[in-house]
């Protein structure tokens, strides 16, 4: 319990230290009103394999958006959904 408040701290101390630093290039980010709600960490290493379409080699499993390491952002999610449903919608159609 102990070590886990003593990392707490220095993780904190890491945070306040980084954003004095980035004071410097970037003025006011370290100001009385930045709220630092928490800290994000991204892992985008897994990737499926998927042909253009979405479609992962298992036939008609599509895999899209950042779960699926294919994306990093809302815009290329969603559009990655639409792609997979127009897909989708043309197998249908044949
Ligand atoms: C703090 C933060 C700020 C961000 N800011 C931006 C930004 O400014 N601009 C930008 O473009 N992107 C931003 N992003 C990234 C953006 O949110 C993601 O790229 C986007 O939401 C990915 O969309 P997605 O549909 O792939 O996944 P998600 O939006 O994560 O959707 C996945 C959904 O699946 C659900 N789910 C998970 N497991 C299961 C399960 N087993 N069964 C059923 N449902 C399940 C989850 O509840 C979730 O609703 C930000 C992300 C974060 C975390």
């Amino acid at each position: 319990m102990l070590n886990t408040a003593i990392y707490l701290l220095l993780y904190l101390h890491a945070i306040i230290e980084t954003f004095e630093a980035l004071e410097s290039i970037c003025p006011g980010i370290s100001g009385k009103d930045t709220i630092l709600y928490g800290v994000e960490v991204k892992f985008y290493s897994a990737r499926l394999k998927v042909n253009n379409n979405l479609e992962t080699e298992i036939n008609n499993i599509y895999a899209i958006g950042d779960g699926a390491g294919i994306t990093r952002g809302l815009l290329q999610a969603s559009i990655s959904g639409v792609i997979a449903a127009k897909d989708i919608l043309a197998k249908v159609k044949e």
